[in-house]
């Protein structure tokens, strides 16, 4: 019998006898050193850290998170909800998105956090909303920097093309545009904010974003418009490749914080990061079974979790490392490619990568899931989402339960007249 792949001090074949196949584990030990790590980094200047719900929302994960103090960045009235509901203090998220509803816009309002206003439309609306409830809010604006990462083209959100933020060069003018605002109440300008793209490796664009960003606030400043907080959104990237470069919260730092404290201002704000993939991403993998192993074009083989769980490779071309959990000490025997159980052939979770001979039945483990996995899974062919579990110094407990058949139907009506 080979060898077992142990994540969080647990087996992971043992899990996927227990609690079945597929399943997302994560581990609560790494998530608190990531999250604890990363708060460090910045520890020598006032500054917060806002985890990004988008990337894992979880509620057990965001519980975790919240009690290491975390806030949030949240994207949307939903993930407000799951943010609150987790014990994130509201005077600690930030509301993000470039397309906020009415409600959305109510629901910020009436929760009392701040809002990152995306657009010179939501500004008035937020302003009519708060003067109409009677309440303040206070606002950041998202800012465009015309800044190119180098990572995939679909996550890189502060090029000049971008739909995100209000474009560098109108950005005093919706400073001053608040300000007359404010003046009426409902408005209530306080910070500054821009995020720019998603799995950055190369962090040196980080001191220049940082650079523009407190150029702005300095020229602020000097029209007499002072912040509170600059907020350089997240970003930081992961190795997915062993051999990829690791670049750390102190690296971050050390791109951010020389600019950030080098500002000319009466008052230093505080410092705001949002890293979601960072946080999450190395905590989780997910396990699969095998149902079948085949020779045709390729050496396929099929497992039970596809892009209905695990979206990143079809949608970013992204490269997940991968095991078999079972023989994890015998060495690579073919060059197999791992496909899903969807109907698209398309979905294929990883091409040519050398394992131990792999048979029915065997366990693969997919790592570095916990960002962007589950948070972008569907049921798509009818497949119910799979189950996530909590590791923790070799216990597991359950924190999504399957979902089931029934969970296909949910909300489903079909009109009396066709019954
Ligand atoms: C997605 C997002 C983040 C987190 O990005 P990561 O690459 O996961 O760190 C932070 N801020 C905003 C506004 C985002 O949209």
């Amino acid at each position: 019998m080979g060898k077992h792949l142990m994540f969080g001090g647990v087996d992971v074949v043992e899990l996927a006898e227990r609690f079945g196949t597929p399943l997302y584990v994560t581990d609560e030990q790494r998530l608190r050193e990531n999250f604890r790590r990363f708060k460090n980094a910045f520890s020598s200047v006032d500054s917060e850290i806002y985890y990004a719900v988008k990337a894992n929302g979880n509620l057990a994960v965001l519980r975790i998170l919240a009690q290491e103090g975390a806030g949030a960045d949240v994207f949307s009235g939903g993930e407000l909800y799951l943010a609150r509901l987790a014990g994130i203090p509201a005077s600690k998220i930030l509301f993000n998105g470039n397309s906020k509803s009415d409600e959305e816009l109510e629901l910020a309002v009436l929760s009392g956090v701040c809002v990152s206003v995306d657009s010179f439309d939501e500004l008035y609306a937020l302003s009519e909303i708060a003067k109409r409830l009677g309440r303040d809010v206070e606002i950041a604006f998202r800012v465009n920097p015309d800044i190119s990462p180098e990572t995939h083209p679909k996550i890189a959100t502060g090029l000049r093309e971008s739909k995100f933020g209000i474009p560098y060069e109108e950005v005093l003018d919706a400073y001053k545009e608040a300000k007359q605002l404010e003046i009426e109440g409902g408005i209530r300008v306080c910070g500054i904010h821009c995020h720019i793209g998603s799995q950055i490796l190369d962090v040196s664009v980080f001191k220049e974003a940082t650079e523009k960003m407190m150029a702005l606030v300095e020229s602020l400043n000097e029209h007499g418009i002072e912040l509170e907080f600059v907020d350089l959104g997240g970003g930081l990237g992961i190795p997915y490749k062993k051999d990829e470069p690791a670049p750390t919260p102190e690296d971050l730092a050390a791109q951010i914080l020389p600019a950030f404290k080098g500002a000319k201002l009466k008052r230093r704000p505080k410092l705001i990061l949002e890293p979601g993939r960072y946080i999450v991403g190395n905590t989780t993998i997910l396990i699969t079974r095998v149902n079948a192993v085949k020779r045709a074009a390729k050496h396929f083989v099929a497992v039970d979790a596809g892009f209905n769980l695990l979206i990143r490779p079809v949608l970013y071309d992204a490269y997940h490392e991968v095991a078999v959990a079972n023989k994890i000490d015998e060495p690579p025997a073919g060059t197999y490619t791992i496909v899903g159980p969807i109907c698209e052939s398309g979905d294929i979770l990883a091409k040519d990568r050398r394992l131990p001979k792999v048979e029915r039945g065997d366990i693969i483990a997919i790592f570095d899931a916990g960002a962007y996995g589950f948070a972008m899974s569907s049921q798509y062919n009818g497949r119910p989402r799979c189950a996530e579990i909590l590791v923790n110094n070799g216990e597991a407990e359950v924190i999504r339960r399957r979902e089931t058949y029934d969970d296909l139907l949910k909300n489903q009506v079909v009109p009396p007249r066709l019954l």
